[in-house]
């Protein structure tokens, strides 16, 4: 008999397995249908010896004081800030669109000043700022939006940006400084030796159980359990009785090259040409030395593994909706981005596990009402008290 559960090896259900067994002395159960821990963050060292993602670039940022000092317990961190450059008209600029960009593009010497000034010119004032399209066409007008934004949109989604939520654009801001940086947390950092020795020494504890290549359905009558963690799709944990919630995927192709590098930055991203959204060159994440290098070009596709839930107001209801089934079911709780159904970067997922960790905690005297509804109302007071 197991005190829990946990469905995923991810960010999700690792940092739940960690506390729930080190705190708690529960023993745990961790299951994956993957043959790996990790989830997506999952990276290894491949045939050439180069250390690469299996599923796409990980890099890893917060503002999180808490959860960057959680993850150190289980590791050593290389320092590594994240740049980008993107293919338009025929040559690379940094994207986030900044001050180098618009003068690189249109052949300029703007100041800081003057690239404010150029950018309300052409920026079409939107309000309420409801889409994706709305965001950037707002912030640079319909130029730069259909140069950077509008068909990488389209390939990466399968939709246009004017049907996507605002919050999906929003993740990439607009400088008129030369600050090139993809992020500007205050903690951007590499696991020293990659994400994967990270989760070996986060589960390595005697009261976890790990069981690879396992799915969630084998186990449930098989095993015996006191409560489940789920960070699989929430949609599938109620066999999608109230409809699917669309995800959108990837195809991964990854290749190795016999030289020191492959291009000038660590991704560059291809708005308009190819199938593919993003090239990453994965020695510059890592730091790693080797006379050859390994690359992953991404396509967007929307049969394959789950890997992002789609913003928009439809798929957000019916997520409501999973999420009220949720929450009248004793003893399970929903973690992670698919069993929360949101586009939640690594940091998000682990501050979202440490609450839940905490609100079990908060409520062990109690199992019997440990329901997610019970957690819900824990955030909801925790926000008002703030
Ligand atoms: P996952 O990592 O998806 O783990 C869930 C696990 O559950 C999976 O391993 C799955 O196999 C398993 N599972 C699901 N259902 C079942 C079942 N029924 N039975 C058994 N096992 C099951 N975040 C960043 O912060 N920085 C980045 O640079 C970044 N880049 C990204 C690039 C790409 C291409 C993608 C797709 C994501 C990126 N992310 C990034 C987001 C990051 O991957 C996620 O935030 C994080 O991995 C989510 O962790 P999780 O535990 O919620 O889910
Ligand atoms: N985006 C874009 N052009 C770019 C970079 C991003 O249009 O050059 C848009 C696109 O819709 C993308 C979103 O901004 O899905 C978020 O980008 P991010 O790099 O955060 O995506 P992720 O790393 O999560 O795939």
């Amino acid at each position: 008999m197991f005190d829990y559960l946990i469905v995923g090896a991810g960010f999700a259900g690792s940092v739940m397995a960690e506390r729930l067994a080190s705190q708690m002395d529960a023993s745990v159960l961790l299951i994956d249908r993957r043959p790996h821990i990790g989830g997506n963050a999952y990276d290894f060292y491949n045939e050439a010896g180069i250390l690469v993602h299996r599923y796409g670039p990980h890099i890893f940022h917060t503002n999180s004081k808490r959860v960057f000092d959680y993850l150190t317990r289980f590791t050593a961190w290389r320092p590594y800030e994240h740049r980008v450059q993107a293919s338009v008209d025929g040559q690379l600029v940094p994207i986030p669109i900044n001050l180098d960009t618009l003068n690189k593009l249109y052949g300029l010497n703007m100041t800081c000043r003057q690239v404010e000034d150029f950018l309300t010119s052409v920026a079409e004032p939107r309000s309420p700022i409801m889409t994706s399209e709305d965001v950037v066409v707002s912030r640079v007008g319909r130029e730069l939006y259909e140069k950077f934004f509008r068909n990488y949109t389209r390939k990466q989604w399968g939709l246009d940006p004017s049907e996507l939520d605002a919050s999906v654009t929003l993740r990439v801001p607009v400088r008129t400084s030369r600050d090139d940086r993809y992020f500007t947390d205050q903690y951007q950092a590499m696991p020293l030796h990659g994400y994967t020795r990270m989760f070996e020494r986060m589960l390595d504890h005697p009261n976890i159980r790990i069981m690879l290549n396992t799915e969630f359905r084998d186990v449930r009558e098989e095993v015996s359990f006191t409560n489940v963690i789920f960070t699989g799709k929430i949609d599938e944990y109620f066999d999608y009785c109230l409809g699917k919630l669309p995800y959108r995927s990837l195809r991964f192709e990854h290749q190795t090259h016999n030289s020191k590098r492959f291009q000038p930055a660590a991704v560059v991203n291809y708005p308009n040409e190819h199938a593919y959204t993003r090239v990453t060159e994965f020695k510059y994440l890592t730091g790693q030395q080797h006379a050859s290098t390994s690359v992953v070009f991404e396509y967007p596709c929307s049969e394959g593994d789950p890997y992002y839930p789609i913003p928009q107001p439809q798929n957000a209801e019916l997520y409501r909706q999973y999420k009220t089934m949720a929450e009248f079911t004793p003893n399970v709780h929903f973690a992670g981005r698919l069993g929360t159904y949101k586009y939640y970067n690594m940091d998000q997922v682990v501050a979202q596990a440490l609450k839940l960790y905490q609100t079990i905690t908060e409520r062990a005297d109690h199992p019997l009402l440990l329901t997610d509804r019970a957690v819900d109302q824990e955030e909801m007071r925790d926000r008002s008290a703030a």
